[in-house]
């Protein structure tokens, strides 16, 4: 089957703080979302990326991966408000006509390994719709408004969700269309197609799949990326 990547890069990355999106910095002398498109690029199952980026950053990102020689990402395309409207724009680009399975990745998640990308892809297969989750380690609460335990939740029911997110691409686009025609909103593509009644399966992740959300998250990328290397 043919499988594209969206590789959402369309945050400004406020909440890192900067002037650079976090997607942008360099980890290991190369930008963050360089190593994230390399490790969808070295596959072969992987056929084209799409990338959403904000429009201020759109001819950055476009020297950039020209720098970087990477020939399968196919479209650059602007970013909306929400990452969420970068996913749908992404959708629109006829570099989809051919695509069979749709994958949606953060650029800030780095570390997705050759064999996760490799096992969401044939689940996705069967199943239409899988995305990779991590059980939590600690115990997990249900709180009211007031910071009032009101249950334990079982750990072996819960799952954390990442991504990668797979998904045959009829399932998406039309799980991204349904939100957008009634103005929901979902935290990730997982609960999109959840909205829309499909069924999603959860694929065991790794944690060391971090997303790079903060300036300690950055710190601790560079101790994964020494433990991938060890591993090696
Ligand atoms: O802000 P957050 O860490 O949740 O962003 C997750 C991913 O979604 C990042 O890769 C970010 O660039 C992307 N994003 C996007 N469009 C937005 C906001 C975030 O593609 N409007």
């Amino acid at each position: 089957m043919k499988v594209s990547v969206i590789i959402t890069a369309g945050g400004k990355g406020e909440r890192f703080g900067g002037d650079l999106p976090k997607q942008f910095i360099e980890l290991d002398g190369k930008p963050i979302i360089i190593h994230t498109i390399e490790a969808f690029s070295v596959l072969e199952e992987i056929e084209s990326i799409i990338i959403p980026v904000h429009s201020e950053w759109f001819t950055y990102t476009k020297e950039l991966i020209a720098k970087y020689n990477l020939p399968k990402v196919k479209d650059i395309v602007v970013g909306g408000r929400e990452r969420q409207d970068s996913v749908y724009n992404a959708l629109q680009s006829t570099v989809l006509e051919e695509t069979e399975i749709v994958m949606v990745h953060d650029s800030v998640r780095p570390f997705v390994e050759a064999k996760t990308i490799k096992k969401l892809i044939e689940q996705t297969e069967d199943y239409g719709a899988v995305v990779l989750g991590t059980m939590p380690k600690d115990p997990i609460k249900e709180v009211n408004a007031k910071s009032e335990i009101v249950k334990t939740i079982q750990r072996n029911k819960i799952a954390i969700s990442q991504t990668p997110q797979c998904f045959w691409k009829e399932i998406i686009t039309t799980a991204y269309t349904k939100a957008r025609n009634v103005n929901y909103t979902g935290s990730d593509s997982s609960q999109l197609a959840e909205f829309a009644g499909y069924k999603v399966f959860v694929v065991e992740g790794s944690e060391l799949n971090i997303k790079i959300t903060t300036q300690f998250d950055l710190k601790l990328a560079a101790l994964v990326l020494n433990e991938i290397r060890n591993k090696k």
